[in-house]
């Protein structure tokens, strides 16, 4: 089991399963996660074109604007609450679906991630999610992250007049990182076990067909404390400056960074992980968060992947439903 006699470390950014409370404290949990696209990915919300933002980096003498391709804070969620349901179906034998104003906003994964009032009269309770997600930026200029693929359509000739195209979807090429800050306010030592447990399993973003958006999330990290801790934007920006200052790497300018290639995960995850910490140190005078343990940190992992969680989620569940009696009183 998860206590704070075990891992004291979690009680200030968490609370207990029997003090849960619809008044929001100032619990925070962050997990620091680099994701790592396996395959092609397409992420838009067209259904054409990858979503891109317009980025500075860098300063003085070297400082470029680049068009970084973005996943959106919602396909986050998305894919994680959908696979949040089937881990739960399968531990708990529960029945609750993704389709909204109709979830049963009495299971875990309703009562942490949150859920609209429901369609049928019965209930107008509308549960605020205590997990927050926050838009992700590519490190590398869409030129190099991104391909748009036009097909055209074939023809017998060599047709140099317009030929009529096949648009395909923008795909996010493999290999392309996003570094991503997941939080969680006031949510129980068991709560964060199944978001961990989500981001380890969870292997899949974006489109929902089968081939496409395989993610490996790699944890780098969980912190706590009674504040949030930096965003996923200021920490891109970081990195970008930190590749170009790191001699192992062959960047001499923030350009040859943003438009290398590829980047090496394990270079980026150490560069994401010195990032957040020195923001906790810098930012604000300095922030009121803290490491988790390592050894805290594979343990819960190893727990809320393993075979445990079942009874995790069980111990939960009563928590969780009595603090929704709580919410309709
Ligand atoms: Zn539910």
């Amino acid at each position: 089991m998860i206590d704070y006699d075990t891992y004291p470390e979690l009680e200030r950014g968490t609370v207990h399963r029997d003090e849960m409370s619809i008044a929001p404290q100032s619990n925070f949990t962050s997990i620091l996660v680099l994701r790592e696209l396996e395959s092609h990915a397409i992420f838009t919300t067209d259904g054409e074109n990858a979503d891109l933002a317009s980025v500075a980096v860098g300063s003085g003498e070297d400082r470029e604007t680049y068009s970084p391709g973005l996943l959106f804070m919602r396909k986050q969620t998305g894919s994680d609450r959908r696979f949040g349901k089937s881990l739960q179906r399968d531990l708990l034998d529960t029945d609750c679906t993704m389709q909204v104003n109709s979830m049963c906003q009495e299971c875990v994964e309703c009562v942490l991630y949150g859920s609209a009032a429901s369609s049928d009269a019965d209930s107008s309770l509308s549960i605020t999610s205590r997990v927050m997600y926050d838009t992700a930026y590519t490190l590398r200029d869409a030129t190099v992250a991104i391909d748009d693929k036009f097909q055209n359509a074939p023809g017998d000739d060599y047709a140099k007049e317009a030929e009529p195209t096949i648009r395909e979807p923008d795909f996010f090429e493999p290999g392309t990182l996003f570094p991503t800050v997941v939080t969680l306010r006031d949510a129980t030592p068991e709560e964060l076990a199944f978001v961990l447990g989500v981001t380890v399993k969870n292997k899949r973003y974006g489109a929902a067909t089968t081939r496409l958006g395989r993610v490996k999330n790699h944890i780098l990290g969980v912190y706590t404390g009674s504040e949030e801790g930096p965003a996923n934007l200021g920490l891109t920006r970081d990195i970008i400056r930190r590749l170009r200052n790191d001699s192992s790497t062959a960047h001499e300018s923030i350009q040859e960074v943003i438009t290398a290639s590829a980047h090496d995960p394990e270079t980026v995850s150490k560069h994401l992980q010195s990032s957040f910490e020195d923001r906790i140190e810098r930012e604000h005078g300095g922030l009121d968060i803290e490491r988790v343990p390592e050894e805290t940190i594979s343990e819960l992992i190893g727990t809320a992947s393993g075979d445990s969680l079942a009874e995790i989620l069980e111990t939960q569940r009563d928590a969780s439903q009595a603090f929704i009696k709580q919410a309709d009183e």
